[in-house]
Parts: C-alpha cells; sequence; structure tokens
C-alpha cells in the first residue's frame, strides 16, 4: 500500500465515522466511505478503474441493508465516477435490486451522478486477440469495500469495483452479485469481499461467511474458513471484511495483501496492508 492509499483509508474511515457519529444513515456513511475511495482514482474503482480488454472502463457496485435487506447494485456501468451513489438510488428509488450496461448508465445520467470519461475503444483488438489476451488472467486488487453498524445494531455494507486485469468486454465480477461479493444481514453480520470474482461468485461467499455467523461462528472463524474453501476446492484468491451485529469483526485475506482498516472512534484510525 502507497502511503497516499494509507492517508485516503484513514481519512475515508473518519469521514464515515463522524457521519454515523453526527446522526447519518447508515448507507450514507457506507456511500460516503466508498465515494472518497472511488474520488481518489489510487484504487482499482471509480476514477482509478481498470479498463476492459476493449479500453472501455465498465464498473461494478453494490449496497445492502441488514435490517430490511434491501439492496441496491448496477454491473457494466460506463462514464460516472461514483457507481456506489447509483448502487444505492437503484435501492432507495426502484423495486429492482440491479441494472447493467448502457440502461444502468443512463439511470445514473438521469439521476445526475458526476461522469468521467469512459475511455471507449483505445486499443481495437480483434475478439480473437482479446480471448487470448484473457488467457493470461491476474489480478492486482484494488476494489474498495465497506462494512459498518450503527448503535442499534443495524449492518451494511458496499464495495465498488473496476473489475480485473484483462477481462473480456461486458465481464461482470462479484460486486454487484448479492451474496457474492456483498451481503447484509442483521440476523448474522455484513460482508464485503475483494479478490477474483469468478471464483468469489462459485463459492457465493458473503452469503456463505453470513450464513456461519449466523450459526454464531466467530468472524474471524467464519472468514477463514470461506477463504480455505475458496482455495482449496477452486484454487481462489481473495479477502473479506466481516463486521457481526455486535461489532466484532475480522478482516481476512488470502491473497499476500490487502489494503484496509478499521476505527470505532477511540485513537486512531488503524490502516494495514496485512492483517493475519
Ligand atoms: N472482485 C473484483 C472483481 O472480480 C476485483 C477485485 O476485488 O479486485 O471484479
Amino acid at each position: 500500500m502507497t502511503a497516499p492509499q494509507a492517508a485516503c483509508l484513514q481519512a475515508a474511515l473518519e469521514i464515515g465515522y463522524h457521519l454515523l457519529d453526527r446522526g447519518a444513515s447508515l448507507l450514507a456513511a457506507v456511500e460516503q466511505v466508498i465515494r472518497v475511495l472511488e474520488q481518489s482514482g489510487l484504487f482499482n474503482a471509480g476514477k482509478g478503474a481498470r479498463r476492459q480488454l476493449d479500453g472501455v472502463r465498465r464498473m461494478d457496485a453494490s449496497i445492502m441493508e441488514g435490517l430490511s435487506l434491501r439492496a441496491g447494485a448496477v454491473a457494466s456501468i460506463e462514464g460516472i465516477v461514483h457507481p456506489i451513489a447509483a448502487a444505492r438510488l437503484v435501492m432507495e428509488e426502484t423495486h429492482h435490486v440491479l441494472l447493467v450496461g448502457p440502461m444502468a448508465t443512463a439511470f445514473a445520467r438521469y439521476f445526475k451522478l458526476e461522469g468521467q470519461q469512459t475511455g471507449r475503444l483505445i486499443r481495437r483488438l480483434s475478439y480473437g486477440a482479446m480471448l487470448e489476451r484473457k488467457q493470461l488472467l491476474r489480478d492486482r486488487h484494488g476494489t474498495v469495500g465497506a462494512v459498518a453498524r450503527d448503535r442499534s445494531g443495524t449492518v451494511a455494507a458496499g464495495a465498488s469495483t473496476g473489475g480485473i486485469d484483462r477481462m473480456l468486454p461486458g465481464r461482470v465480477g462479484d460486486t454487484p452479485i448479492i451474496g457474492c461479493g456483498v451481503y447484509a444481514d442483521n440476523q448474522s453480520g455484513a460482508v464485503s469481499m475483494t479478490g477474483i470474482g469468478e471464483g468469489i461468485i462459485r463459492i457465493a461467499a458473503a452469503k456463505e461467511i453470513c450464513d456461519r455467523l449466523a450459526l454464531r461462528q466467530s468472524p474471524v472463524a467464519a472468514a477463514k474458513a470461506v477463504l480455505k474453501k475458496l482455495v482449496t476446492r477452486i484454487d481462489g484468491a481473495a479477502g473479506a471484511l466481516v463486521l457481526a451485529p455486535n461489532g466484532r469483526f475480522a478482516i481476512r485475506h488470502v491473497t499476500p495483501r490487502m489494503a484496509a482498516g478499521w476505527w470505532d472512534g477511540n485513537g486512531t484510525p488503524t490502516v494495514g496492508d496485512q492483517f493475519q
């Protein structure tokens, strides 16, 4: 993690905590924390989102709240800085959970969300050439996410991403898929995932961690068990933010590093990139 990334994480944690302390809603706090990270350009989300193999930035985001189990998400959205804001608008302004592609972009434009260049068709690769490049799948993680809890014990989770390296145009990862990249339920907890989305989807990681919390496993035990399953069953790589309604939490990863942090309002926020 670079020094600017550490400073940005710390600032985001302070902003989120102070919003909650001043009575803002949990969802407003989660959205704002993720907005700070999207705006920074320092992570793989928002201004820093990576491009798909045709040169276009298509982003995914989701948000979920654990009291009512309401959720909103966007996939393959283009040309905006804050996909997390679009995800929250899907949740609050529609009866839907997920909007995709150009229609998600049109939705965000209708609500006048801040725009950015999509980077359209910088590289004119044939489909065959793109498929060959796709074989070199690897990932520099950098999705941004947050989990939070208010005084009443309601939890929420969100995430926003530009996807993974060398992805085919139209590829959608775990981040906007409720139960895979994100889940929140006051009866279990809140989870936000990062890592190679294909593996995270295949084991529905966020929901499985929550199911284990509901069976009274600790956040550390639940995260460890699901990350172990990801590695042993499908050779996946990921990290998880896990928060129980009682305030216990875990930051775990089976990747060499995961830039993350936490704050309960005492002292200064803790940020780091190795948590086991
Ligand atoms: N999970 C994201 C995706 O697969 C990528 C990441 O976390 O870095 O789209």
